[in-house]
């Protein structure tokens, strides 16, 4: 597929090829086939709504937010464009990068809805990923072979409504930030749901598990960074803890498996301005500022942005982001020689929203305009 044809698919209704918005009748919807209608169409179509893409007949009350979707048009602002991939050869300062090399692609249309986030069982080649299906949570084996589907539609214990992001703790449980009843949902290897902690959370939205078990996740309505440590064989809640304040926005975060840094992407947003910028912020295991690179000193220094949706830590310490603005992968460096700007993946990406590392060194790009994971390694 063509570039602009990509972003068209994206941005725009498929039915009255209007552009989305963040208004109600602009806003894009998720029918619970996974194909998305903005909120007018839909209301035009009720109440006996049938998919216009695939005839599943449904209700209006199961449509849910395409939050992906929100996130890229508030990014983008009401007419932004997405950015021309850059060629290679436009890395800039630190060493150059290693090249990747796609090995491999899972998931895809109608095998996952609009994906969220994506996590790697520390260890083996296994993947959990957070999407809008029925079953929210599929784990694939290192093949692409679904093992497993758990987590299903629903605000009951055990179910989840809006999946936000998704980590795997080192014992293999996996853990879901729900934005539909502002839950964190904890499941062990089987699928069945241990623990659902629903207090003291505004909109929970990024997650990543640390060395020894727990959790860091933000809130991006709350501000705040928590820490969260669990007996998850138990299905106790030990501690929920506010480590940090006052952030903008605060959505992925990444923990530092070796230096236990963690790093965090803000959303901004300036007075009056109507597109989106990002920060990335880097704070030591103590919580204190370590480092953190925004437009505006990467601007300065590269006459270059970022407009950041995941961030991960490489085996090194270097901070790597997804880039939406470019579909690319951009690695930041380590945060004592920030900033650099080294394009890691500049090809093949539609709408990179979630990235992590396997066990093996390979990189994990989850990409939510094919509805896949793209799988790259070095060699
Ligand atoms: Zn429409
Ligand atoms: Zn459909």
């Amino acid at each position: 597929m063509e570039d602009d044809e990509a972003e068209l698919s994206l941005l725009e209704c498929r039915v009255c090829f209007e552009r989305y918005g963040p208004s109600v009748p602009r806003r894009p919807l998720n029918l619970p086939c996974g194909h998305v209608l903005c909120g007018g169409c839909v209301a035009a179509l009720a109440p006996r709504l049938e998919c216009p893409f695939c005839r599943r007949p449904c209700s209006p009350a199961s449509t849910s937010e395409c939050r992906p979707l929100l996130q890229l048009l508030e990014l983008l602002g009401p007419s932004g464009r997405l950015a021309p991939a850059p060629g290679s050869g436009s890395s800039i300062g630190g060493a150059a990068p290693a090249a990747f090399r796609l090995r491999r692609c899972l998931g895809g249309w109608g095998s996952l809805l609009n994906p969220t986030g994506v996590s790697a069982w520390p260890g083996s080649g296994r993947l959990a990923v957070a999407h809008d299906g029925e079953q929210r949570i599929h784990v694939f084996d290192p093949s692409g072979l679904c093992l497993r589907r758990f987590g299903a539609r629903g605000d009951a214990g055990g179910e989840v409504k809006y999946p936000l992001d998704v980590a795997v703790t080192p014992d293999g449980h996996v853990v879901v930030t729900d934005g539909g009843d502002r839950a964190v949902k904890a499941f062990d290897v089987e699928g069945r749901g241990v623990l659902a902690v629903r207090e003291g959370f505004c909109l929970p939205w990024g997650l990543d598990a640390t060395a020894t078990g727990e959790l860091m996740l933000t809130d991006a309505e709350a501000g705040a960074l928590f820490r969260l440590t669990a007996d998850f064989p138990r299905g106790e809640l030990r501690r929920c803890q506010r480590v940090r304040e006052k952030l903008a926005s605060p959505r992925a975060v990444a923990v530092c498996r070796t230096s236990g840094n963690v790093a965090v992407v803000e959303h901004l947003k300036a007075p009056g301005a109507r597109k989106g910028s990002t920060r990335v912020k880097i704070l030591s295991a103590e919580m204190e500022l370590v480092a953190q690179v925004d437009n505006f000193g990467l601007d300065l220094v590269f006459h270059s942005s970022i407009h950041a949706t995941a961030v991960a830590f490489d085996r090194e310490g270097r901070v790597v982001v997804t880039d939406v603005c470019r579909r690319a992968v951009i690695c930041l460096g380590k945060p004592k020689e920030f900033p650099v700007f080294n394009p890691l993946i500049s090809h093949g990406l539609s709408y990179p929203v979630g990235l992590t590392y396997m066990a093996d060194d390979s990189l994990v790009v989850l990409d939510s305009g094919d509805h896949a994971i793209k799988i790259y390694s070095t060699t």
